[in-house]
């Protein structure tokens, strides 16, 4: 019979398959807590237990087979599935620990982890280098788990270390929902990873219907649209998936999102040069939010090779933020993490491949 990859099961399904039930709970703070690498290490239970555990699950479903670290602190990997597939995520410090004069920790480190939840794409925009490549399969609720719990244990991350996670490495979230709404529940188990939905954003190039179904599960996580541009010509020719879902449909569906009252829809931005970074379109995406409760990201365009796009002029995007700023909407600029790696999703894997071949 084949294994069980043990990740892939919330700690009541686990609770139903051993029992008495109350070992899943110490399972669960074995793997997800302490860190443990084998089952062997779960000191508290039986031996005959772990035995069969040993026979009838898998504990390390991914293998970091590359790592790239870049000046300003963030870390790229590169998992090898069991199937020999391979994905990335990035660790992203946002704040930098600092110590007073008397050495006491005045401000611990942040960490976003970004993470992918399928191998591939099918949406194939034009400016990304993860659906180039096509869709192989969807990841599995477990190997979306496995990859946050893999870096917290890579970089010695406490246990109870705020993490915040997006899924915005490779794949469409909505795509996979069945395995990415599990996710979300198992990564906030508080004998788990404890980290909760709210601190779990899912991005989405603009399923509407998906989103819809995720507004019916009301898991409580915050939702980022993909949008990049303000028209529906443009936007089509720059994702496809405008075909199927237009702005419209994805305005609605937002609207009818159930959000926190004191949190709100991001709205991502990828900037290109001459292509959606002029103020007509800042003008039009103000008019196109009125009245959600939003945040605007502006993402510089993070060229690859072969890539026909252009990574924006500085004064331009801030020109469009300020716009945004001007007329009553919340904008950032997304500060460019890891540059000098390979930072936006399916760059780390292109480098594995050109090298490969090289
Ligand atoms: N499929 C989902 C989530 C993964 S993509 C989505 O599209 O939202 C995560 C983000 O990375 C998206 O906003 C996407 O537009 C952005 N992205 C893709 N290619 C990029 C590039 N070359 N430079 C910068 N951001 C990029
Ligand atoms: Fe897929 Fe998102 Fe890349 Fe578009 S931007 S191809 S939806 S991963």
């Amino acid at each position: 019979m084949a294994k069980i990859n043990i990740l892939d099961l919330s700690k009541e399904e686990l609770s139903e398959l051993i029992r008495p039930s109350f070992r899943a709970k110490q399972i669960y703070q074995w793997i997800y807590q302490k860190y443990v690498t084998s089952f062997d290490a779960m000191k508290n239970l039986p031996s005959e237990l772990k035995k069969t555990l040993e026979e009838s699950y898998i504990l390390n479903p991914l293998k970091i087979i590359r790592l790239e670290q870049s000046a300003d602190g963030s870390k790229k990997y590169l998992f090898a599935l069991l199937d020999g597939n391979t994905v990335e995520s990035v660790l992203l410090p946002m704040k930098k620990e600092q110590v007073d004069e008397d050495g006491k920790l005045v401000h611990h480190t942040k960490y976003t982890i970004c993470i992918s939840s399928q191998v591939g794409c099918k949406i194939g925009c034009a400016f990304c280098l993860t659906g180039k490549d096509g869709f192989k399969r969807n990841l599995t609720a477990g190997e979306i788990t496995s990859q946050v719990l893999m870096i917290k244990r890579d970089n010695n991350i406490a246990e109870n270390r705020r993490v915040n996670i997006v899924y915005m490495g490779m794949g469409e979230p909505l795509d996979n929902l069945e395995n990415v709404s599990k996710a979300v529940k198992i990564f906030s188990d508080i004998d788990g990873l404890s980290i909760s939905t709210r601190r779990q954003t899912i991005s989405t190039s603009g399923l509407s219907s998906q989103i819809e179904k995720l507004g019916n599960m009301d898991l409580g996580i915050l939702l980022a649209i993909s949008l990049h541009a303000v028209d529906d010509v443009l936007r089509q020719k720059l994702m496809p998936i405008n075909k199927a879902y237009n702005i419209e449909s994805i305005i609605n569906a937002v609207k009818a999102f159930p959000i926190d009252t004191r949190k709100r829809v991001m709205f991502e931005y990828l900037v290109m040069k001459g292509i959606n970074d002029d103020q007509q379109s800042a003008k039009k995406l103000v008019k196109l939010l009125h009245g959600i409760k939003s945040k605007v990201n502006l993402i510089y365009f993070n060229p690859h090779h072969g890539s026909e796009f252009q990574r924006p002029n500085e004064k331009d995007v801030v020109a469009f933020q300020q716009y945004l700023v001007d007329h009553g909407v919340l904008c950032t600029i997304r500060q460019s993490k890891g540059l000098d790696i390979s930072a936006a999703c399916g760059q780390l894997k292109d480098k594995e491949q050109l090298n490969g071949k090289c």
